[in-house]
This record gives C-alpha cells, sequence and structure tokens, in this order.
C-alpha cells in the first residue's frame, strides 16, 4: 500500500485535506481490495479538494485512467465502485470540530485579520498541526460514515477513433466532433461565431 509520504510527495506539500483523503482510501481499500492498476476500481469523488490527490496515489482511480468521476457537489462524500461486480462502497467524512482553547481561537481571529506577527504564525501551525494529527490518528468510527452498496459500475473508457478538424487542422476525437455546415469541426471550431 502507499504510504503517506508518498502521496505528500505526489501533492506537495501535507494538510489536512490530504490526510482525510488518505484516511478515506485506506478505509476504501480495506473494504474493497488492493489498488487498482487498470481500471478494475472506479471513485466518483463529490469535491475537488487535496483529498482526491490522495485518492488518486492510493486507490489507482485517476483522472487519466477515467476511473476517477467529479460530481461537483461541493460534499466530503467518496464512493468506490469495483468492477466488474460493482460491490461498492459510500463513504461520508464528519470533520467534528473539537473546542479549541481561547488563546489559539484569539490568534486564529488575528490571523484571519492579516496579522503575521511570530506568535500568531506559531499558533496557527500548532493548529493546523493538531488538526493534521487529529485526523491521521481518530479512529474510523469518529471520523468516516461507511456505507456498503452496490453500484452498477460506470463503463470502461473507449478508445475512439480521430479525425481532423476541418477548420483548426487539429485532430478530435470522434464522439466529441461535430458537422458544421457539411463540414467536420471540433467543440471550438463549432461554438466560434463564423
Ligand atoms: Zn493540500
Ligand atoms: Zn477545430
Amino acid at each position: 500500500m502507499k504510504t503517506y509520504d508518498d502521496i505528500i510527495s505526489f501533492h506537495g506539500h501535507s494538510c489536512p485535506g490530504l490526510a482525510i483523503g488518505y484516511r478515506v482510501s485506506a478505509r476504501a481499500l480495506k473494504e474493497l481490495g488492493g489498488r487498482s492498476e487498470d481500471e478494475e476500481l472506479v471513485a466518483i469523488v463529490e469535491n475537488n479538494s487535496c483529498a482526491v490527490d490522495a485518492v488518486q496515489v492510493m486507490t489507482g482511480c485517476t483522472f487519466g485512467k477515467g476511473n476517477l468521476i467529479f460530481r461537483d457537489f461541493g460534499k466530503q462524500v467518496y464512493t468506490f465502485v469495483r468492477r466488474p461486480s460493482g460491490k461498492s462502497v459510500r463513504i461520508s467524512v464528519n470533520l467534528i470540530k473539537k473546542t479549541e482553547p481561547a488563546d489559539r481561537r484569539k490568534a486564529w481571529e488575528k490571523y484571519l485579520k492579516g496579522d503575521r506577527s511570530p506568535k500568531v504564525m506559531k499558533s496557527v501551525h500548532d493548529r493546523k498541526a493538531a488538526k493534521l494529527r487529529h485526523i491521521l490518528e481518530v479512529d474510523d468510527k469518529d471520523l468516516l460514515s461507511v456505507r456498503k452498496t452496490r453500484t452498477a459500475p460506470p463503463p470502461e473508457a473507449h478508445i475512439y477513433t480521430s479525425l481532423t478538424c476541418d477548420e483548426c487542422k487539429e485532430q478530435v476525437m470522434e464522439p466529441r466532433a461535430r458537422i458544421k455546415e457539411g463540414r467536420t469541426v471540433c467543440i471550438p471550431c463549432f461554438e466560434k461565431e463564423a
């Protein structure tokens, strides 16, 4: 299994969002078996936060392979589907806000107003580190709601014929081509004003 360090090197930094994606993916792999070298696993993600980078590295469900599907709902919900069985798991993240010490909360408010003094910066850094540690260490049951389901797996990626756009001469895959006044064109050329 990929480690948290593998994910940081892909994403560029460690952050609470990445840690959430790590926890979600680890649980999904535990429920559904190994990582997806090909397209045997599909992830449907309902946000485009840092967490999704962790999902790609951990599960092998990537944008490029077409087995990462983005639904722009702004929710911390992740559904993973195993092909061909359709065995799936829906994981929703509940990050319970803990009450913070008054001095830390005050420093955070100052930071939001633009205060970058060393004292405030240290507190902000400690706050983030504590949140990160919490996400990495908390029990699954206190972070994730997991529902085992069965979902019809989305169709596998197809390989399409390329056509050449009669206007810009660039190549376009057949199902995205348009017909404009009897000529084959790409979508940008189709939408361009005549
Ligand atoms: Zn991040
Ligand atoms: Zn074109």
